[in-house]
């Protein structure tokens, strides 16, 4: 645990709202109960239907996309004013980065900016952001996400958003692309993708995550020239070896993919192959509220001996824990 704890390493793929710390969401959840006016409710959610999306969350139905999701809306509903975006802000950074003995050295966080409840798409960023500016610039830095449910008209608009806030030295680091896989039309976020390329931010793209994202979709993808990927669960032999030849990093959540059932065990994980082609991944949490995992028992997965984990040695996490440093978007 201490040769765990005492390693240098990055967390580069923790969605904000889907790490927030359960005590953080119930306290919210409380303060919306206590001050709800069903007449002038402040979002279109009741406390009792939050109440069932947050449990659904904890237990999740995985029969259909909709069961990971779907009750998302109930974390939306309760973080819709500027105050409670600080606190789980506040509270996820925290999770990760303080105490004696913090998760990682560099956390670079990513949300999707929101029209939410009182606060505009820029309000709500600048609320994430002058909590991540708390940290030093070798700690912790920003990725803004297009969810894929987005017109291309939004998804524009957000990376046109995001070169704004960099250009003015704010901690934006990069972009991703992410939310339900099944959604959207890839064709249309080039010029995003160019965009955001060309004002100096890293991008990573959630790609391959399910058996049903065609061929073609993460061919196209790859041709955007992202700096990393996310999943890459069901990439072909056409994209891997783009992604080998590019050494492009591959943001890899062990328990997520378990949990999801999109790996059926952790010696079929795509991680093998990574590593026997000695390929720059990283070790991530992805959402820690509904996979109740944390980083360190990520690192603990990769050692542990099979079947529960990989069997690496200390020399193989140091090296694939330094991976992950070299690969965040602050050295893009
Ligand atoms: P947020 O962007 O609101 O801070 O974080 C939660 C959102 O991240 C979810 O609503 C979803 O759009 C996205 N997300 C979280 N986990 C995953 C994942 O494993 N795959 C994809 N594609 N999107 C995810």
């Amino acid at each position: 645990i201490d040769f765990i704890q005492n390693l240098p390493k990055a967390e580069l793929h923790a969605h904000l709202n889907g790490s927030i710390p359960i005590p953080t969401l119930l306290e919210l959840l409380n303060e919306y109960e206590s001050s709800y006016d069903p007449v002038n409710p402040r979002y279109k959610l009741s406390p009792t239907e939050i109440r069932v999306h947050i449990d659904r969350l904890q237990n999740l139905d995985l029969s259909s996309l909709d069961g990971f999701f779907g009750p998302f809306v109930g974390v939306y509903a309760l973080i819709s004013t500027r105050a409670a975006t600080t606190k789980i802000t506040r509270a996820v950074l925290a999770q990760f980065l303080d105490g004696d003995s913090p998760q990682c050295s560099y956390l670079e966080l990513r949300t999707t900016p929101k029209e939410s409840g009182e606060m505009s798409r820029l309000e709500y960023v600048s609320a994430v952001l002058e909590e991540v500016e708390k940290y030093p610039k070798e700690r912790a830095g920003l990725i803004m996400s297009l969810d894929r449910r987005m017109t291309p008209e939004v998804m524009r608009e957000v990376v046109e958003l995001a070169k704004k806030l960099k250009g003015k030295g704010r901690r934006v680091v990069g972009i991703d692309l992410c939310g339900d896989p099944s959604a959207g039309d890839m064709d249309t976020l080039e010029s995003s993708i160019s965009l955001a390329k060309d004002a100096g931010l890293g991008v990573t793209l959630h790609i391959a995550e399910t058996k049903d994202n065609p061929a073609e979709e993460s061919l196209k993808l790859l041709s955007y020239g992202p700096n990393r990927l996310g999943h890459a669960t069901f990439l072909n032999e056409e994209a891997l070896a783009i992604v080998l030849k590019e050494k492009i990093c591959v943001e890899l959540c062990l328990s997520s993919n378990l949990l999801c059932k999109t790996v059926s065990s952790l010696d079929a994980h795509h991680i093998c192959f990574y590593l026997e082609h000695n390929h720059p991944i990283a070790i991530c949490t992805d959402d820690v509220l509904p996979f109740r995992n944390s980083l360190q028992a990520e690192y603990a997965l990769l050692m542990a001996q099979p079947p529960l984990g990989l069997g690496l040695s200390e020399n193989e996490v140091v090296r694939i824990a330094q991976m992950s440093m070299d690969s965040t978007f602050s050295r893009t």
